[in-house]
């Protein structure tokens, strides 16, 4: 029987079952974001199944989806990135959650650490990673998805020992980027940094501690700035003025902190 403190054990059977299950979570974490962004932009979509007991459907043609369409990534890939039944392009979405929740546990394993700290920094990422599509999607991230993630912070820090720092995190955290978003409303007369940053740096504060704010938000601001950089370049990308979503870059700067920070 492993002992809470005992490491992640390094087999590579129960390494690669383990990222294999987490790619699963990313497909839930998927199906959760693309419902709860679709209901908060008020389409219609998922209207009325319900989202615990309803079948996995595609949006296109309504088909019933089957686990032959539902394998993580393999599925995507070995179909073309296409719905089986009506041939509607799927979008990448999916089998990027689900790959990025496999590659999170395999950091987290990486990192180290108690084998339920592993798991926990593994669930972080992969949660993360559901933002980050949403957010880039529909620039928002939905509280089902921000929320669970303060008292999951708090689980690990009760692992670590360390439940005051996280309390302490959370509060700095939140406090400090609900300031700078009050500021930048009563200096440009408008919305800079959304609710949504706010609530995310709030539950995340809880994973690294008030110590780690800092390092997260410089993390976050260099990601920003490249990407902003890259996509200007590309010609692809958002044009100056446009709204660019932080939440991305806090993701990032939230999952290097708490594993190697
Ligand atoms: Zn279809």
């Amino acid at each position: 029987m492993l002992s809470w403190l005992q490491p992640f054990p390094a087999d590579p059977v129960l390494v690669v079952a383990s990222a294999a299950g987490f790619a699963a979570v990313g497909s839930f974490l998927g199906a959760a974001q693309a419902r709860l962004g679709a209901a908060i932009d008020g389409e219609s979509t998922y209207a009325r199944t319900s989202f615990w007991t309803g079948r996995s459907i595609c949006p296109a043609c309504r088909a019933a989806l089957t686990v032959r369409d539902l394998v993580p990534v393999v599925s995507w890939l070995a179909l073309g990135s296409r719905c089986r039944h009506c041939g509607a392009p799927v979008p990448v979405d999916y089998a990027a959650i689900e790959a990025g929740s496999a590659a999170a546990f395999l950091l987290a394993f990486w990192s180290g650490g108690p084998w339920p700290v592993v798991l926990a920094h593994a669930l972080l990422g992969a949660i993360l990673t559901a933002l980050v599509v949403v957010d880039l999607r529909r620039q928002l991230l939905p509280d089902a998805l921000v929320w669970p993630l303060l008292p999951l912070g708090l689980l690990q820090a009760w692992l670590v020992g360390d439940i005051p720092a996280a309390v302490a995190g959370a509060v700095f955290g939140g406090g400090l980027l609900w300031l700078v978003r009050a500021i930048h409303r009563r200096i440009r007369g408008r919305e800079g940094l959304g609710l949504g940053d706010v609530k995310l740096m709030a539950a995340g504060g809880a994973w690294v501690g008030a110590a780690g704010i800092g390092p997260v938000l410089l993390v976050a601001a260099l990601a920003t700035l490249a990407a902003v950089g890259i996509a200007y370049l590309s010609r692809r990308g958002p044009s100056l003025a446009s709204r660019i979503p932080f939440g991305p870059g806090l993701a990032f700067g939230l999952f290097a902190v708490t594993l190697f920070g």
